[in-house]
């Protein structure tokens, strides 16, 4: 294995694109100066299309789980009922956040695997009148399932008086996400999955109907307070100091999205999803999720006559390949490939042709070429 070459795989944190990275190494530059007010005037209209929102997108300096808890004490009180859709350990961190705050929580659990299911959420609503907020993930990372966050959100705003707040943390800026026409009153996000930036922004965006619940919350918040972000923003500034270098390097992040512009952008994880998934498919080795609920930017693979962790540690001992394990009871279970961010069709042929490589090493024989054979037929097919 050649030193310093990385070829890292999980759903985050992801590469980071080089015209990004020299982009964070600028010299730094003042927080109250001109130079930022411009920066934060741009990036923070460019941020918009991709959250499918014409409100504000707040940025914080923090990793995405900070984004998820400024969502809970922003909308809801203690005593509260909130209902919570957990797919698997993301749905869990919302819980233990409400929990935290002694906010009442009702739980819809669904097995680690499966996508959550509209007509049981409207089940749920029914018997529980008062609920506040609903909260969802949008990618479940751990398990590498998009919940249908559209047909959830109809669901809330039909059966409820609920916000919908979506955790999109593993997905935002690799897949469609029309926040304004959806209904989705609170998304977030962070800056190291699908975004193209190291960790330490989050980002934060809320529909009129929650910042009216937003304003009015009189729960106790300071760091987190929504309130002290938008107001700066609107005078391009931020509340306490910035991040500078990733907001340097978001700026060059966001123009290279708009260069490919955001269609393209959700195809191009489109086509690694199916790459990915007709290769193991291919293979022989089962993915954990179906089709239907799979994610566009993580796939987790169940294979039933190997173990994960053995091919993990191969791959990255001969290749430097980093690939995720599984979390909670999915350890040593699974094991997930990212394929968000500044990741494309080529990564995927090449992570795929490693992975044979790496099932020979530990026993598990294929015919090699299977799995990068399919990969390459579904990027013709999908090239058209
Ligand atoms: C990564 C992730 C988070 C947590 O983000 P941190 O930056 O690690 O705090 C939250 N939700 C989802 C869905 C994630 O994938």
């Amino acid at each position: 294995m050649q030193p310093d070459q990385h070829l890292l795989r999980i759903p985050g944190p992801t590469p980071i694109p080089p015209s990004v990275e020299r982009a964070m190494a600028q010299p730094m530059i003042g927080h109250r100066g001109q130079e930022m007010k411009e920066l934060l005037k741009i990036v923070k209209e460019k941020l918009k299309p991709i959250f499918g929102t014409k409100e504000d997108v707040l940025i914080y300096t923090a990793s995405g789980t900070a984004a998820l808890e400024t969502a809970v004490v922003n909308t809801v009180q203690p005593e509260e009922e909130v209902l919570v859709i957990v797919t698997g350990a993301f749905g869990e961190r919302f819980t233990k956040i409400c929990d935290e705050y002694h906010i009442e929580t009702h739980k819809y659990l669904v097995p680690w695997g499966e996508a959550a299911d509209p007509k049981q959420l409207a089940s749920l609503l029914q018997q529980h009148p008062n609920i506040k907020a609903v909260f969802a993930t949008f990618c479940e990372t751990s398990t590498a399932v998009l919940n249908p966050i559209k047909q959830l959100a109809e669901v809330v705003h039909n059966e409820s008086e609920a916000l919908f707040i979506v955790d999109g943390v593993s997905c935002i800026g690799g897949t469609e996400t029309k926040m304004d026409e959806w209904g989705l009153d609170v998304v977030v996000t962070g800056s190291q999955k699908a975004m193209m930036l190291p960790a330490g922004l989050a980002f934060i965006a809320a529909s009129k109907r929650a910042w009216d619940v937003i304003e009015k919350n009189p729960h106790a918040r300071f760091y987190l307070d929504m309130r002290r972000y938008r107001l700066k923003l609107q005078e391009d500034s931020t509340p306490f100091t910035p991040a500078v270098s990733l907001l340097q390097g978001l700026k060059q992040a966001l123009t290279l999205v708009e260069e490919e512009g955001l269609e393209n952008i959700f195809y191009r994880h489109e086509m690694m999803k199916n790459m990915t998934r007709e290769a193991f498919k291919a293979l022989s080795i089962p993915l954990l999720t179906s089709d239907k609920n799979a994610s566009p930017t993580v796939t987790a693979v169940k294979p039933g006559d190997f173990a994960p962790e053995d091919l993990r540690k191969i791959v990255k001992s001969d290749f430097g390949l980093t690939l995720a394990g599984g979390q909670q009871h999915l350890k040593g279970q699974i094991f997930r490939i990212g394929h968000m961010g500044y990741c494309s069709p080529a990564d995927v042929l090449q992570v795929i042709s490693i992975i044979e490589i790496g099932l020979q090493h530990i026993g598990k024989h294929v015919e090699l070429g299977t799995g990068v054979q399919a990969a390459q037929a579904t990027y013709l097919k999908m090239k058209g």
